[in-house]
């Protein structure tokens, strides 16, 4: 590249998502609009963190300047505000390409999720890590000069837009390394620059950061810098003197999320092993939470030196959800994702922090269930991921699942193990549960009409994952769990229900096994059989499979799961031979009375599946039974 073509401005324009992601961003956050120094203040520290790291290998690149800090001044008068750092810094290309895109997949995804909702969606904004955006919420141009560290003087970059769908870029000299924003503040938005105002806002921002932060000393005639934070990190700090707004702050700068965390856990291990760990619950669920190459993990440092974002290796998959920072005194400095695999003090610590985990989850479910009701909302579903990747966690898993339930009204899953087994019936032995499409349509199961009947409570789960979940569960404090659509249910010892009403009485034995087997010939080969139902009280009709059949539900699970062909099994159908239209039946002729057995199968195969094998058969018989009444 010649000279003369480096030396223009070069004109470019941003990706049209960017375009539309400033402007929501200027309106939706209008009233936060002081977190624009947070993420700026942020991006400093990160870029003095990366500095740091990369200095282990390479110490030349810190040059005379080993010391890395920020500096932040305001101009009143010009009504400016410039945010300074003396890290990693950037190229030409690379504030063109950081600059200029959201390099994070899924911005479709959250362009969809953005309610109009200022609270909400400045959260997720927050969430999406596109801080450096934020600036004009209060700037009408932004400028950044940066060198990247390692480059010589002449390689600076001076980045400069006007969030008018267009920025510019020239190479130019930059004696200092490192990048520096500087703002140029809409008239409404002047006020940033104040002096007092700034600095309380850049206190607030950075006393958790590893870094000093510097600012014009008050009232002093020339340009006089002193630190305004304590620039200890702050997980380095005691427990005790670290407010509950350091810690939140902190998590905001960690985890790039606007809202608060829902609980965390500050914990020193020394001896052997020797190492701090920081754990968060963030709120809510970030947008890809369920995506596979989804960011997850801690932030890792190493004597206090950052050397990763998202080490994954220091907690199971299936706590994804939580955020922090680990800390160790043992890894070596030069530890790469690579090592950490290999490491078995990785796997100790995995475990160790595995179980703080857990047990930070327990704490905020026995100390604040309306929290817990939150949580579990937001990442019940991963957690009980855990009952199968996690048998030796189990124990403290348990206690954690909650579920809807017949005992309350409503979807939202609020009953734990403990209060099922607290409320459970004299002579009950077991935990029933039943799975369908969704809880709702597990609380209209026939399935559990008996158990209802006999105010037996019934967990009711909706899932995709459940019936895989619980198909794993065997007991919770001596009781066993019973799925209540599987095998016989076995009512014995249960309380009795209502005395049925006369006329719903079941006929004796002998007619009853008469018109089972009667049902059976006219069903031939749809079943594997048909019995006397246990289960039913106001449906006549259901279908299950035996104990160790595939249930349907366990079958789609299987199928989604890309299983492949699984081998057709039949079903059994149960009858309520108390119930009137199964009566009646008894008293039919052909070919009304296998008319009706058809009927009654297809009913059942809709409750279980939500499909028929044959609908446009269903509907012929159905219409041409309701013409036979109206004709009588
Ligand atoms: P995020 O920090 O979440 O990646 P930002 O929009 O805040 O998103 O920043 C985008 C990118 O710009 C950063 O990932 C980084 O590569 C670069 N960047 C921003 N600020 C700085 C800085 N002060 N020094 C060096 N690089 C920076």
């Amino acid at each position: 590249m010649s000279e003369a073509a480096t030396a223009t401005p070069e004109k470019m324009g941003f990706k049209a998502e960017v375009r539309e992601l400033l402007q929501l961003m200027i309106h939706s956050l209008y009233s936060h609009r002081e977190i624009f120094l947070r993420e700026l203040i942020s991006n400093a520290s990160d870029a003095n963190d990366k500095l740091r790291f990369l200095a282990l290998a390479d110490p030349g690149l810190l040059g005379e300047e080993k010391e890395l800090g920020v500096w932040i001044e305001a101009d009143a008068k010009a009504g400016t505000i410039s945010v300074r750092d003396n890290g990693i810094g950037m190229t030409r290309e690379e504030a063109v390409a950081h600059l200029g895109t959201i390099a994070k997949s899924g911005t479709a995804e959250f362009f969809g999720k953005l309610t109009g909702d200022a609270q909400k969606d400045s959260a997720l904004i927050g969430q999406f890590g596109v801080g450096f955006y934020s600036a004009f919420i209060v700037a009408d141009r932004v400028e950044v000069l940066s060198r990247k560290a390692g480059q010589p003087a002449g390689a600076g970059v001076r980045w400069s837009s006007a969030a008018d769908g267009e920025f510019t870029v020239e190479t130019v000299e930059r004696a200092e390394r490192g990048t520096q924003v500087i703002l140029h503040l809409k008239d409404d938005a002047k006020e940033y620059a104040d002096a007092w105002r700034l600095r309380s806002l850049v206190r607030r921002y950075s006393d958790h950061l590893a870094f000093p932060v510097f600012m014009p000393k008050e009232g002093a005639a020339t340009l006089d810098f002193e630190a305004v934070n304590q620039a200890k990190a702050l997980w380095t700090r005691p427990r005790t003197e670290v407010t509950d707004d350091e810690y939140r702050e902190f998590y905001r700068h960690i985890a790039h999320d606007g809202e608060a965390p829902l609980a965390w856990s500050h914990n020193k291990v020394e001896g052997k092993r020797e190492y701090t760990s920081l754990l968060y619950i963030p709120a809510r669920a970030p947008f890809d939470l369920n995506q596979r190459d989804a960011a997850r993990g801690l932030k890792l440092h190493v004597k206090r030196v950052f050397i990763m974002d998202d080490a994954e290796q220091f907690l199971p998959l299936y706590l994804r959800f939580i955020k922090g920072v680990l800390d160790s005194s043992d890894l070596p400095l030069n530890v790469s994702r690579e090592l950490l695999q290999k490491d078995p003090e990785v796997e100790a610590m995995r475990s160790a922090l595995t179980k703080r985990a857990l047990d930070l989850v327990a704490r905020l479910a026995k100390e604040d269930p309306e929290k817990y009701t939150q949580f579990w909302r937001e990442f019940g579903a991963v957690l009980k991921e855990g009952v199968s990747e996690d048998y030796s966690s189990r124990d403290k898993l348990l206690p954690l699942l909650r579920f809807a339930s017949t005992h309350e009204a409503g979807d939202e899953d609020k009953t734990g193990l403990a209060d099922y087994v607290a409320r459970m019936q004299p002579g009950q032995q077991k935990i029933y549960y039943v799975v369908a499409d969704s809880r709702a349509a597990a609380r209209g199961s026939p399935f559990i009409e008996q158990l209802r009947a006999r105010k037996v409570e019934v967990l009711l789960l909706g899932d995709r994952v459940d019936p895989w979940i619980m198909g794993q569960l065997h007991e919770f404090e001596g009781k066993a769990f019973q799925d209540a659509a599987s095998g016989d249910l076995d009512l014995t010892g249960l309380p009795e229900a209502d005395k049925p009403a006369a006329d719903s009485a079941a006929p004796d034995e002998a007619q009853g096994k008469a018109l089972l087997e009667r049902v059976a010939k006219a069903l031939d080969d749809a079943v594997a059989g048909v019995k006397a139902s246990q289960r039913l009280a106001e449906s006549p009709a259901c279908l299950t499979r035996g104990e160790d059949g595939l249930s349907e539900s366990m079958r789609r699970v299987l199928a989604a799961a890309g299983r492949g062909e699984l081998p057709a099994s039949k079903p059994q159908l149960e009858l309520n031979l108390a119930h009137p239209l199964v009566k009646r039946l008894a008293g039919l002729e052909e070919p009304d009375f296998s008319e009706l057995s058809q009927l009654l199968y297809d009913q059942a195969q809709l409750t279980e599946q939500g499909q028929l094998a044959n609908p446009g058969e269903f509907s012929r018989r159905l219409n041409s039974l309701l013409l036979k009444l109206l004709q009588h």
